[in-house]
């Protein structure tokens, strides 16, 4: 605003026409504006706070500012005035409360205000500053409710999912309580039909003809194929519920590679595959001696089951710094690429390239990850679809001391 020279010619028509713009100023202002004498009674309103309280000017002017504020408030307010006469200062009027002002008509609505003190020859009146606020609190109340319901909401969705988790968390233990005895008692008549076929396979009782050798022959494979599958859902389910845990000790690793070795060199033979131990690492390993040779049988087993006949399959091992590099390769039906993460899933086979051999679980590469792991190692593929495929095992070498 610029500064008007009172003794300007002209100046008495600015003045009052600079008054009529602070007038028109404090009039245009949504804010209800009062100035309220020592008493109390107003002096001096805006026309917002016409409209706010529903009384006229002329209603207003030496009304007692006690009748703006709800009738139960009354009292007390007569009091922070005389508090206020006695520290006046700008600032807002009770703070943290939630203050509310009374129509003409006896309605009440949520304000806030602010309080100035403006002297007047040597008498303090105050300035207030009244906002209505209920749109304001209607929004919050609004945005209240609908946080509530959300949290409710929220909540109950909550409470629905533990339960349901609870639920599928119990019949995943059921089922794999259930595998696991399941399994446990599949296995005992099986040892059974497996040990007296193999009796009967040695002839020692007498002789076979050729065709109940045969006969025989199929009743063992078949049962040592079936055993196999049910130690892997065994494992699985020992898995899944933690309780499969290792019992290291230290072995001769060279033998006990040649004793897997030995174990498949009967499948490898029918197909025609030359099977070699590429093994640089004589020394002994400390690990769990029965899960190492089921790590490398799963291996060697995928290797020979997925090489065609007149293929390749092999073993190397080495020493790398603190680790036992192994890795179990052949000149097979490879995997492509984009099935590569997918085989260490559980149940997971390869379509089309498996070529029709499905004789698998699809748990043999899960349960072997998961044992090369518990020993603190990693396993990995690499393979070309129609070359062949490499296992890769990096066991770190731990002292027997040490563990
Ligand atoms: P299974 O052998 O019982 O089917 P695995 O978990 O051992 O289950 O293997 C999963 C799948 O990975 C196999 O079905 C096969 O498709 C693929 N696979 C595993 N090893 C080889 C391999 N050496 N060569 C080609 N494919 C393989």
């Amino acid at each position: 605003m610029t500064y008007q020279d009172p003794n300007a010619p002209g100046a008495a028509r600015q003045e009052s026409s600079l008054e009529s713009r602070y007038r028109k100023l404090l009039h245009a202002v949504p804010d209800a504006i009062l100035e309220v004498d020592q008493e109390g009674r107003i002096t001096i309103l805006n026309e917002a706070a016409e409209r706010m309280f529903g009384y006229n000017r002329a209603e207003f002017l030496g009304l007692n500012v006690e009748n703006l504020v709800p009738a139960a408030m009354r009292s007390g307010h007569v009091k922070h005035r005389s508090s206020y006469a006695a520290h006046p200062n700008t600032r807002p009027m009770g703070t943290g409360l939630e203050l509310q002002g009374q129509r003409k008509d006896g309605s009440l609505f949520p304000v806030e205000i602010s309080l100035s003190p403006n002297w007047i020859e040597g008498s303090l009146h105050v300035i207030a500053s009244v906002r209505d606020i209920s749109e304001r609190k209607a929004v919050e109340n609004r945005i209240r409710v609908l946080r509530e319901q959300y949290t409710a909401e929220l909540t109950m969705k909550n409470e629905q999912l533990e339960a349901r988790n609870q639920e599928v968390e119990r019949a995943n233990s059921l089922k794999t309580e259930f595998l696991a005895s399941m399994s446990h008692e599949l296995r005992t008549p099986l040892h059974t039909i497996i040990g007296f076929s193999e009796l009967m396979a040695e002839q020692l009782e007498g002789p076979l003809t050729e065709k109940q050798q045969r006969f025989v022959g199929h009743i063992l494979q078949d049962a040592r194929h079936l055993l196999e599958l049910i130690n892997e859902v065994l494992d699985i389910s020992k898995i899944e519920s933690g309780r499969l845990g290792l019992k290291r000790e230290s072995f001769d690793f060279n033998a006990c590679v040649e004793e897997v070795m030995a174990g498949i060199r009967h499948q490898a033979a029918t197909k025609n595959i030359l099977l070699e131990n590429k093994n640089a690492f004589h020394d002994s390993l400390y690990a769990d001696r029965v899960r190492l040779k089921e790590i490398l049988y799963n291996l060697l087993n995928n290797a020979v089951k997925f090489t065609p006949e007149g293929g390749r399959v092999w073993i190397e091992a080495a020493r790398q710094g603190d680790a036992l590099h192994i890795s179990v390769c052949d000149t097979g039906i490879g995997i492509p690429e984009r099935e590569q993460p997918s085989i260490f899933e559980k149940f997971y086979q390869v379509g089309d390239t498996t070529g029709g051999i499905r004789e698998g679980t699809g748990l043999g590469l899960p349960i072997t990850k998961h044992l090369v792991e518990l020993h603190g190692g990693a396993i990995s593929v690499a393979s070309q679809p129609g070359k062949g495929s490499s296992f890769r095992l990096v066991l770190p070498l731990i002292q027997e001391q040490a563990a």
